[in-house]
């Protein structure tokens, strides 16, 4: 099962592709994760990908490609995969799918997860709050950016996967447990 979640930053994508990675056993590739183990360890790439993290920016498509192409192949998503931060433009959604055609699967679901802004910024207002270990792309000034490239570059993907008949929509503004209801009943009608 190859599954997309879609939708701003904070809309909760992180959680439930953790939830759904533990229930069915398939890989949760999370592109911000792997930038940000990048960052950890000092890389080259690591000490790129900060600054444009930072500035709420995106990173060049044909590195992402490469690095969602790579992992792919790891034998961890032998049984699938949940896609957590990519695609995040229209090339990246056209090149997942050659790339996907290429290895001989596809896409079972892509499920965008509606909220609404001012939600979303009193929910990072509370993670900074909260939390003592905060995400340095983690402020309300980032987060007001990241909505912005949100609505230029990656809303764009959801007519181009609604054309194709695989985009469903979940309110993302319910309860976690509500949420992961609403992707289940998705993922059985696939
Ligand atoms: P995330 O944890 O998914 O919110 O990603 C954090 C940051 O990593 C984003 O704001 C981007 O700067 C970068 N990033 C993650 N995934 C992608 C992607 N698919 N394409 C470009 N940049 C990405």
């Amino acid at each position: 099962m190859n599954i997309i979640l879609l939708g701003p930053p904070g809309a909760g994508k992180g959680t439930q592709a953790q939830v759904l990675t533990e229930r069915h056993g398939i890989a949760h590739l999370s592109t911000g994760d792997m930038l940000r183990s990048a960052v950890a360890s000092g890389s080259e790439l690591g000490q790129r990908a900060k600054k444009i993290m930072d500035e709420g920016q995106l990173m060049p498509d044909e590195l992402m490609i490469k690095m969602i192409s790579e992992r792919i192949d790891q034998p961890d998503c032998a049984k699938g995969f949940i896609l957590d931060g990519f695609p995040r433009t229209v090339p990246q959604a056209e090149a997942l799918d050659s790339l996907l055609d290429s290895k001989g699967t596809s896409l079972d679901a892509v499920i965008e997860m509606r909220v609404n802004e001012a939600e979303l910024v009193s929910r990072i207002e509370a993670r900074i709050n909260e939390s003592t270990q905060v995400r340095s792309d983690d402020t309300v000034e980032t987060l007001k950016r990241r909505l912005e490239v949100y609505r230029e570059q990656t809303a764009p993907i959801l007519p181009y996967y609604r054309d194709k008949g695989i985009l469903k929509t979940v309110d993302g503004m319910k309860s976690i447990e509500e949420v992961t209801d609403q992707i289940e009943g998705i993922l059985q009608a696939a």
